[in-house]
């Protein structure tokens, strides 16, 4: 066997998209598919790129959302699964769905003919020692014996098998006019300033209704294979509200070391905090707010907290199975395991979420594997694309450490370096901020084309 074949273990969106694009950049691959042999407990065919669940890539519009733009530098990426997204595409008014069948097919079939593609079928354990170029792409079902393997060699906190989201905000659209900046007490802690979290602030009346609606609301539920992953310190804010009426006002909406400046007299009866989440300042979480409520209730409930009224949300909460590593701390930046550089991680695995972002992860672990295997250096894509923002979200981004654990995250804006003062939108009155943002958006998904197009030539990478 060659040294410089690369291995990929996982043949789902994220090791099928990394296997094209190695093979399209001239490199050997081997890819591992553990199915038909031993299956996921969400898989039901023996093909590659299998969707388990819904048949949507979710909006296509690269001009105002951020995973269409995902979709188009992918596509100028030379992607498999855009191109496979794009051949089975059903009607979906703005959004791209497909018919899932002749998705995976087409994935299946375009690997099966690459002259650099081998597939292998059978479980992989963990890589063997003369394995040395590896994507590991085995996504949020990692089979037991490889994730367990994994944990062993990088550390008990490397890997989670669940996750415990808590929705994220867009910091522009909280009411700094309502909210407040203070820690509790104005304790300042490692590395903070007194003022680290954004506090939103309710009074009983609305505190209670709030309550109401938490215990009333739709939720959805954990599926026969799922075990309710609840510990104490992390119960979802619903489960908690079941309780009793006091529940929250003693756990993570305690008002107590708080003192809104504009009415210091007055006590809240209730706090929301929100806690910084990534670098750049743009996306704050509520805190201890993981929830399994349906995404529809959360928006209509959370907005009426009365600073998070116009709230726009970058992600929502859930609770899910779901195989992640801690990877701001485990990963170096080429998506590298640290306790074992042999090995790269591609796709879900890696704290993404969703099709498009694993097989997004899969493109970019593709590129590298094979640049290595020439011995040359990959420079990762800026990170004002879509791309490059994702990346370095995952490799560094994202806040972790002390009260921040890492939680997987969508493609969005507030991943997004802002823009420069000139190349931001005129600020308008009230009523033209909805085309502020509109304007905003496009500005930004301009700057990411135009430097993805450059970034392409540079390292003369056109699909
Ligand atoms: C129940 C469920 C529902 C979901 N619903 C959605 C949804 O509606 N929309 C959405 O965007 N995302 C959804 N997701 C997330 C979705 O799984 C990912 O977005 C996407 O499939 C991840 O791609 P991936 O390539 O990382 O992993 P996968 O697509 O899961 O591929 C991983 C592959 O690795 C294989 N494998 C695992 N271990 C080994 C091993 N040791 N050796 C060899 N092969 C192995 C598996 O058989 C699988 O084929 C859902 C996830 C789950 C679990």
């Amino acid at each position: 066997m060659q040294s410089d074949v690369i291995h990929i273990i996982g043949g789902g969106l994220a090791g099928s998209e990394a296997a094209w694009q190695a093979a399209q950049a001239g490199a050997q691959v081997l890819l591992h598919e553990m199915r038909p042999e031993v299956s996921t407990p969400a898989h039901q065919t023996d093909r590659l790129a299998e969707l388990v669940c819904s048949n949507s890539f979710r909006a296509d519009d690269a001009t105002q959302n951020a995973v269409g733009l995902l979709h188009e530098e992918m596509r100028r990426l030379g992607s498999l699964v855009m191109a496979s997204a794009d051949e089975a595409r059903t009607p979906a008014g703005a959004a791209l769905a497909v018919d899932r069948d002749l998705f995976s097919q087409a994935v299946t079939d375009a690997l099966a003919a690459h002259p650099r593609v081998t597939l292998v079928r059978g479980e992989i354990p963990y890589p063997p020692a003369d394995w040395s170029n590896v994507i590991v792409a085995t996504g949020p079902l990692t089979s037991p014996a490889l994730a367990q393997e994994v944990r062993v060699r990088s550390g008990a906190d490397s890997l989670a098998f669940f996750d415990a989201i808590a929705p994220i905000v867009h910091l522009d659209s909280i009411d700094m006019e309502i909210a407040w900046r203070q820690s509790r007490y104005d304790k300042a802690g490692p590395g903070g300033d007194g003022a680290d979290y954004i506090n939103c602030p309710m009074d009983r009346e609305t505190y209670e209704r709030f309550v109401a609606a938490l215990v009333a609301a739709p939720k959805t539920e954990f599926r026969p294979w799922e075990d309710a992953p609840y510990f104490e310190g992390c119960l979802p804010i619903e489960v908690m509200a079941e309780r009793g009426p006091e529940t929250l006002r003693h756990g993570p909406m305690k008002p107590f070391g708080l003192t809104n400046p504009r009415a210091p007299e007055r006590k809240p009866y209730a706090v929301v905090q929100l806690r910084q989440d990534n670098r750049l300042g743009t996306l704050w979480n509520m805190v201890g707010f993981q929830t399994k409520m349906k995404h529809a209730a959360q928006v209509e409930i959370f907005r009426t907290i009365p600073a998070l009224e116009k709230a726009v949300f970058a992600r929502l909460g859930g609770v899910h199975r779901n195989t992640f590593l801690n990877s701001p701390q485990v990963l170096d930046g080429a998506l590298r395991l640290k306790a074992d550089p042999r090995l790269r991680f591609a796709g879900q695995v890696t704290g993404v979420e969703g099709y498009v972002e694993s097989a997004a992860m899969g493109l970019l672990a593709g590129r590298m594997a094979a640049a290595q295997s020439r011995n040359e250096a990959f420079a990762p894509p800026p990170p004002t694309t879509a791309l490059g923002a994702l990346l370095a979200h995952v490799t560094g981004g994202a806040l972790t450490g002390a009260g921040h654990a890492f939680q997987p995250m969508n493609i969005n804006f507030g991943l997004f370096p802002p823009l420069a003062d000139d190349e931001a939108p005129a600020k308008g009155p009230r009523r033209q901020r909805g085309q502020r943002g509109r304007d905003r958006k496009a500005a930004l998904s301009a700057r990411a084309l135009r430097d993805l197009d450059a970034w392409r030539s540079d390292l003369n990478l056109a699909a």
